[in-house]
């Protein structure tokens, strides 16, 4: 067995793989236990026991790793989904924050309640002083470019959007395992087709297995909408599980059009891998 290991990692990295600042991105995603996703806090959907309101907040976890992708935009209604999924905050090894809006970040200090250990919290870099001097006690840790967050979670690093006509700094993630990349966003203020666009430049020879999260299309009009959509088939993205902020028109529009590529991914809902 050790063999083995010794034998992958040296095969993978004998590849010349892209570099990412230190980083080798063809050594990511070797590691093989299940990961599963739980979307905790999402405004669409249904479901028996979970709350649903508007923001979003996923758990990751597989053997070794437990990742919290947002917080929610209610503290109690946080906490009540929490104890809904059974999840025990202790466990939590990193937390990543995908932008400093209300309805991902106000479900942070239930978090901060929880963990018992010093837990990173990854932010975009813009936030990061914001978010420090609302939260002084947390492990803040800026993330500007893509990095490897923990286990086979990644960050895009800090990418620019607009809203109102005001910068907005945002991060995705994405979770590399085997030959495939599937990408999750918050609000995707930088919009959905350069995230995707930029994994695929961070992993040339892996293929996006999923684009999931909110897409911020709520205003956009069918036209902008068809032309989300055809880039993301251009992009050959294989599936996609639009939420959140994504818009009804623009939900309902993909689940037509992506037929059994679209996968109903909300409050409640796993998602693995
Ligand atoms: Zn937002
Ligand atoms: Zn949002």
């Amino acid at each position: 067995m050790m063999k083995r290991r010794v034998f992958v990692r040296t095969f993978l990295l004998g590849t010349g793989g892209v570099m990412v600042r230190n980083y080798n991105v063809s050594a990511a995603g070797a590691d093989h236990d299940p990961i599963l996703v739980k979307m905790i806090y999402n405004n669409t959907g249904n479901h028996p026991d979970f709350k649903k309101e508007w923001g979003l907040a996923m758990w990751i976890e597989d053997n070794k790793h437990a990742i919290l992708f947002d917080t929610g935009g209610n503290p109690e209604t946080f906490r009540k989904n929490i104890l809904v999924a059974g999840i025990d905050l202790s466990i939590l090894s990193s937390v990543v924050i995908s932008h400093n809006h209300w309805d991902h970040i106000r479900g942070i200090p239930v978090v901060l309640d929880g963990i018992t250990q010093k837990t990173n919290i990854y932010v975009p870099a813009s936030n990061a002083p914001e978010i420090k001097s609302s939260n002084p006690f947390v492990n803040v840790v800026p993330v500007t470019d893509a990095r490897p967050i923990d286990g086979s979670v990644w960050s895009t690093g800090e990418m620019q959007g607009t809203i109102d006509a005001a910068n907005i700094f945002e991060q995705s993630i994405l979770i590399v395992r085997g030959n495939l990349v599937y990408v999750f966003t918050g609000c995707a203020h930088p919009g959905i087709v350069p995230i995707v666009d930029k994994a695929k430049t961070l992993f040339p020879d892996k293929a996006i297995a999923l684009a999931a999260g909110g897409f911020h299309l709520i205003n956009k009009s069918a036209e902008q909408i068809q032309e989300v959509s055809d880039k993301l088939n251009e992009m050959q993205v294989q599936k996609i599980a639009p939420s959140h902020c994504t818009g009804d028109k623009a939900i309902e529009f993909f689940r037509s059009e992506w037929k059994d590529r679209f996968i109903d991914f909300n409050i409640g809902d796993d998602y693995k891998i």
